[in-house]
């Protein structure tokens, strides 16, 4: 096999995201030579998609908060499943990492006294999250770019890694495809960080983009490292349902924090309904309270439309299954109905919502400052993923680095909104400095010529199968089987028929076919994205169906309650000696008294 197109980086960073970005400028400003990867061009990734904002306990609006609230905020987002290490000092850097990122030229919605704007979201206490308008990952990734191009990070772009190489237990680089050109690439590496975000794409209903078929997840668990929480998916509460062509397009929180309601067909606002023991002393208890807490009253409490995401979606389940929903099966997000209070209500919406604006009104022909928008839960976020340490964020594999989304640790068993690009650039800079670190102090690996041609021959078997069953046809009935049987709202028995079927469909994966050339075949990179996805959804289904209880994100019917013991461990996957998927429960590290005290005064 022709010797595939190879470079030579300190660090290699295979994701060019908030995450991916952030690591690669801090490699680069430990000394390294960097090189970035990524599937489409730079600044497209998800990042870009981000709406409502960053959280990071600035106290710009409310001076009452600090990283103690923010902490016990993630914590008990998380149901406590959280690695503790990493809530805190997600808690504690955040702000800096914002400020770092408005020094690099990011400029953020300001108050009336020129700070940071921060705005209220689901789950957090004090209005929190720094924005601009509904449009902060396009701010964030435009800076993180910038800033990187101008140290001199060399970027791949178009490119999807398919094998991490190893020398002994150490990554040491990885093999990829051109796709463009369909031409192989190897990356030699002193060490590598994964920050390829999601997995939304092994479902049929979600936010995420073509991109996120858990590549980084999957890529790790080959590499020998461990995945935790992988039972734990976010199912946003409020997706586009209608038309059915845009269904799944994230309808961003933001609406519910600039005072959004959530209506059923009877028009009751139906979240006043149930709002979960931990959260009433939280929770406002009739909406002019709710009205006033989105207007900014210290004096009083959110909302329950911004309770935690878990809580809302399965809410708006239960609105739709006994027959209170919508006509295309959700419920309805009204942000008009603030004209009773504003005067100037079309205009503060467009301003504040631009991007919810123009969703609405190029794709389902609905003004927002006029109608009720329709919405329904769609696949949105993976708390679970590669199990790293909280202080370096390197995985269980040496050498091997994770961040962002593919992590898993901060967000427990639920991640608050704006948490996300906190993480990213938080952990993206202690990566890449981690990395860096490791790289000087240990020097470049061997890369055996065996494993490249091993995963060049992998790579072309669809196109000796020219006859075999369409790729696009296996992938869409796993997603549909997942969102069927692993979705919100899961049982015993099916997810039992989860891992048959998946079984099933493993097997088909491997004899599908493709057909014509190298060069920019869709058909060909959905081939290989299928080995990833079923890595990820078994993963998920093997997990969850270990967990009998309900918490967070996961939720069981024939398991509605929270089961103590399960609440004080993390569920471990590993390949195991033959290949096969081996799950175990490990115990949660102690917290520390000092954080334990910080959780009982929040609560
Ligand atoms: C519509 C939407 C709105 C959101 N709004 C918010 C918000 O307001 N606040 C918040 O905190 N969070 C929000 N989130 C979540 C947040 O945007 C994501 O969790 C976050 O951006 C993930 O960042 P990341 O750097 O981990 O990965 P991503 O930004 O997802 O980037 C992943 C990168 O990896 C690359 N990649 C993947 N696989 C491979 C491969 N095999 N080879 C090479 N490259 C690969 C991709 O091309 C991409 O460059 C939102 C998400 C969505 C979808």
């Amino acid at each position: 096999m022709a010797a595939p197109e190879s470079m030579n980086y300190d660090v290699l960073v295979i994701g060019a995201g908030g995450a991916g970005l952030r690591a690669a400028i801090e490699a680069s400003a430990e000394g390294a030579s960097v090189g970035i990867v990524c599937k489409s061009l730079l600044g497209k990734a998800h990042t870009v998609m981000a709406e409502g904002g960053i959280a990071a306990a600035l106290a710009n609006v409310d001076d009452r908060d600090n990283w103690r609230v923010h902490f016990a905020d993630t914590m008990r987002g998380g149901q406590y499943l959280n690695n503790w290490r990493m809530a805190e000092l997600h808690a504690k850097e955040a702000p800096e990492c914002v400020r770092e990122l408005e020094a690099w030229g990011a400029l953020f919605d300001r108050t009336k006294d020129g700070r940071i704007m921060q705005r209220q979201f689901g789950g957090h206490k004090y209005p929190r999250l720094a924005h601009v308008g509904d449009r902060t990952g396009l701010e964030m990734i435009r800076t993180l770019q910038d800033h990187g191009v101008h140290r001199g990070i060399a970027v791949h772009m178009e490119c999807a890694v398919t094998n991490l190489l190893k020398d002994g237990d150490r990554v040491v680089g990885a093999f990829g495809y051109e796709r463009e050109r369909g031409r192989f690439v190897l990356f030699a590496a002193k060490a590598v960080v994964l920050a390829t975000g999601g997995i939304g794409r092994a479902y049929s209903v979600t936010s995420n983009s073509w991109e996120y078929t858990g590549d980084g997840q999957a890529l790790a668990y080959d590499a020998g490292a461990e995945l935790i929480d992988m039972e734990f998916v976010q199912f946003h509460p409020t997706g586009m349902i209608w038309p059915p062509s845009v269904r799944g397009i994230l309808v961003t929180e933001a609406v519910r924090g600039e005072g959004g309601v959530l209506r059923n067909s009877q028009g009751k606002r139906f979240m006043f309904d149930d709002i979960p023991a931990n959260y009433k002393a939280q929770t406002a208890d009739n909406p002019e309270e709710g009205w006033r807490y989105a207007q900014g009253d210290r004096n009083a409490r959110r909302p329950p439309e911004l309770l935690t995401r878990d809580h809302v979606a399965r809410c708006i389940m239960r609105e739709v299954r006994e027959g209170r929903g919508s006509p295309h099966g959700g419920v309805f997000l009204d942000i008009a109905w603030i004209k009773e209070k504003i005067p100037n209500a079309p205009e503060h919406i467009k301003k504040k919502l631009p991007s919810m604006y123009h969703q609405f009104k190029q794709l389902a022909d609905i003004d927002i400052t006029v109608e009720p928008m329709e919405v329904g839960p769609t696949t949105h976020y993976m708390m679970g993923g590669v199990r790293v340490d909280g202080d370096t964020q390197m995985s269980t594999v040496p050498g091997l680095y994770a961040a962002g989304e593919v992590a898993a640790g901060l967000h427990g068993a639920n991640r608050l909104g704006g948490n996300s690009l906190s993480d990213l650039l938080v952990f993206g800079r202690r990566a890449g400095r981690y990395a860096a670190r490791f790289a000087k102090e240990h020097g470049a690996g061997k890369i055996n010529p065996a494993d490249l041609d091993a995963a060049a021959r992998t790579a072309l078997e669809p196109f000796d199968r020219a006859s075999g069953e369409n790729p696009y046809q296996v992938q869409n009935q796993l997603q549909t089987m997942m969102q069927q049987l692993v979705g919100i709202v899961r049982r015993q028995g099916e997810m039992e028929q989860a891992l048959e079927e998946l079984a099933k469909l493993k097997a088909r994966a491997a004899r599908v076919g493709v057909v014509g050339n190298r060069e920019y075949n869709p058909g060909w990179h959905t081939a290989l994205d299928l080995h990833n996805l079923m890595i990820v959804s078994e993963a998920i289904a093997r997990s969850a169906l270990d967990r009998k209880e309900s918490r967070g994100a996961h939720f069981r019917d024939d398991y509605p309650d929270k089961e103590p013991a399960a609440g004080k461990v993390n569920s471990v996957i590993r390949r195991g000696p033959g290949g096969e998927m081996q799950l175990r429960r490990d115990p949660l590290p102690d917290l520390p008294a000092e954080l334990k005290q910080v959780i009982e005064e929040m609560k």
